[in-house]
């Protein structure tokens, strides 16, 4: 494992979206080769956790009647209520005690894709002086793309850990194209082998 690839600072933060076990292979609403982007993960956790750097792990944490539900007329099928099994954090990913866990789309009208709408996480990155996230996770082209784009847009740098993240997929290229929009928008894409 390669711990030198990038001089980290205190500015730092790890930001992992959504790798919870409805999003994994066999979940309600499984990414395909999700569980690929662990042990990445599990190696980024390492080197922040090493760096005594903070890592934040957001989660889809749903009510049983969650308007994003077919059952009351949203796209999908339910997934990540509250306090399931499927809503749970890979038992494989490595996150550390300290963790700070973000929920989101906890309210039952709004369907949110974004880890900074609705939620603490950009005052928490402020009062921690972060300036810079290193952001992985699930899915590519929903959670992570409009995670990172508001990111970006609150004037946060961003690096997009290439190799830690996969797309839902629904329309074939979604996932490039979300990559090669976030590049856009100024991600740095990183990974760990490259
Ligand atoms: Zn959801």
């Amino acid at each position: 494992m390669k711990t030198n690839i990038f001089p980290l600072t205190h500015k730092d933060a790890l930001v992992i979206v959504d790798v919870q076990n409805d999003f994994l292979p066999g979940g309600h609403l499984g990414v395909p080769a999700g569980n690929e982007i662990i042990s990445p993960l599990n190696c980024y956790i390492d080197i922040f956790t090493h760096h005594g750097l903070p890592i934040f792990a957001t989660r889809d944490w749903h009510p049983t009647n969650h308007s994003s539900f077919q059952s009351q007329g949203g796209l999908w099928p339910a997934h990540c209520i509250a306090g399931s099994t499927g809503a749970e954090f890979a038992s494989a990913l490595k996150l550390p005690q300290n963790v700070t866990i973000v929920s989101k789309a906890m309210v039952t009208e709004s369907d949110v894709y974004s880890a900074f709408e609705g939620t603490t996480l950009a005052n928490q990155l402020h009062a921690r002086r972060i300036e810079r996230l290193f952001i992985g996770g699930l899915e590519t082209d929903h959670c992570v793309l409009n995670t990172m784009a508001d990111a970006l847009s609150q004037g946060f740098h961003v690096v997009l850990l290439q190799d830690a993240v996969r797309a839902a997929n629904f329309q074939q290229g979604d996932g490039q194209a979300a990559i090669a929009e976030m590049i856009r928008y100024g991600a740095q894409p990183l990974q760990l082998a490259g």
